[in-house]
């Protein structure tokens, strides 16, 4: 079955409404194994409502809209299905004694305009929306059906499961699940990525392979169809580990799992602590590690050392390095480092020092120039990057590339033990 949404109001066109609703409704098809081809956004408008609902009932077998079934003028949906369907509006009974029904319960004297959503396609089967006073309709149309819902998210994730979801279960004869999982890359780019993998991304079926990036990272959408959730895993299982085999350096998680709550879970395995130096991050690298529960467990503390003398008075920093090689420069980082390391008595140290901009760069030390570093027992090692972006861009980069650094020499580290 393929289905289509069209949803429906004005707010959403100008962007004073998210809509939320399109999201929800796309993941409950998902789950259900439907097949979402299209979606349209259209305002209060007649005629282009009339439009879409054609097109969109001309190529595919499910049509869900959203909003317009409100008791106002701007509100046309039912008179946009029934010129599509072919049926004409009637009053409905049923419909009416449930919004007459919900007035009472709620205590509230029902307007004469409130009639108006009593108003169906002959014919249409009338969906209970125990939430507010709009009914909703399914109406089929040969093997087709168009299914329509209000628009206040609340009224229509309630009908939905109420009423659309087991509709759906039992029209659907060969029940499919949609199931995906999210591997998680950062420190490489899309393109990069894509090509190291280009083979698996050129002959996927089922799953499905797509990539997506946003800042700092790159992730890639396993999608498996399949009779049951177990069964769309185990198709899952097999490509995810080719993957994750061919890009073991940038991976660091799945699904829920962020950057943050990946090294966290590396350290308390290994029952180490963690501090940080801070410079250009002012912090947040401390505030991401922190933002995962448990992370007393492993993170020592964080010092902020944003001007010179901090980095002297509070990590031991050598004035005469600052003056030699400048506040951002990999001798400082390391000494950054080093120096949370023997302060704090953490296992590791991550230190950063960098010049996020806008202003402040130099033609030897451009905006977003970052010097890192990471310390443990006997070893430094310093990393150099230049990131792009507005200050608050470059900050968040650098502390990505900053923990996916720790990452990285914890499992260095792992691997020597062995
Ligand atoms: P309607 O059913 O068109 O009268 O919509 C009622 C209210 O629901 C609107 O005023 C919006 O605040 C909200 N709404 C409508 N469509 C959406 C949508 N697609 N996503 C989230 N909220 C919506
Ligand atoms: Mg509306």
């Amino acid at each position: 079955m393929k289905a289509e949404l069209v949803m429906i109001g004005t707010e959403l066109l100008l962007g004073q409404t998210v809509d939320t609703n399109a999201a929800f409704l796309a993941q409950q098809l998902a789950a259900l194994g439907i097949d979402l081809y299209y979606k349209s956004t259209v305002g209060d408008n007649w005629i282009r409502i009339l439009e879409v609902m054609t097109q969109a009932l001309s190529r595919s077998d499910l049509v869900i809209a959203s909003g317009g079934l409100g008791p106002t003028l701007d509100d046309l949906t039912r008179e946009a299905v029934s010129a599509v369907a072919n049926r004409p509006l009637e009053l409905n009974n049923e419909a009416m004694e449930m919004i007459e029904a919900y007035f009472r319960k709620a205590n509230r004297t029902m307007s004469e305009n409130n009639r108006r959503q009593a108003y169906f396609p002959s014919g249409a089967q009338i969906i209970a929306n125990h939430w507010g006073t709009a009914p909703g309709m399914i109406v089929t149309i040969q093997d087709k059906a168009i299914i329509a819902l209000p628009g206040v998210p609340r009224e229509l994730q309630g009908m939905f499961a109420a009423h659309v979801a087991p509709y759906l279960s039992q029209r659907i004869t060969a029940k499919k699940t949609l199931v995906s999982r999210t591997l998680k890359f950062t420190g490489i780019g899309e393109s990069q990525l894509a090509e190291l993998v280009h083979d698996e991304l050129v002959n996927q079926s089922n799953p499905t392979i797509a990539p997506y990036a946003s800042l700092g990272e790159v992730k890639l959408r396993l999608t498996a169809k399949a009779d049951s959730l177990e069964q769309a895993l185990e198709l899952i299982r097999p490509v995810e580990k080719r993957l994750i085999e061919r890009l073991t350096p940038y991976y660091y998680g799945a699904d829920q799992e962020t950057l943050e709550s990946a090294v966290g879970s590396i350290l308390r395995k290994r029952r180490e602590t963690l501090a940080v130096a801070e410079s250009c991050t002012g912090g947040l690298i401390a505030s991401r590690i922190t933002d995962v529960s448990g992370s007393s467990d492993y993170f020592e503390c964080g010092y902020t050392t944003y001007s010179n003398r901090a980095k002297t008075e509070l990590l031991g920093v050598d004035p005469d390095l600052i003056e030699r090689f400048g506040a951002v420069s990999s001798e400082v980082a390391a000494a950054l480092a080093e120096g949370a390391r023997a302060r704090s008595g953490a296992d590791w140290s991550l230190a950063v020092t960098g010049i996020a901009g806008p202003a402040g760069g130099t033609k030897e030390k451009p905006v977003g120039l970052v010097h890192m570093a990471v310390a443990s027992k006997g070893n430094t090692k310093a990393r150099q990057f230049y990131f792009n972006g507005t200050r608050t861009e470059i900050k968040y980069l650098t502390s990505q590339a900053a923990l996916n650094l720790l990452r990285q020499e914890i499992m260095q580290s792992e691997q020597f033990q062995d």
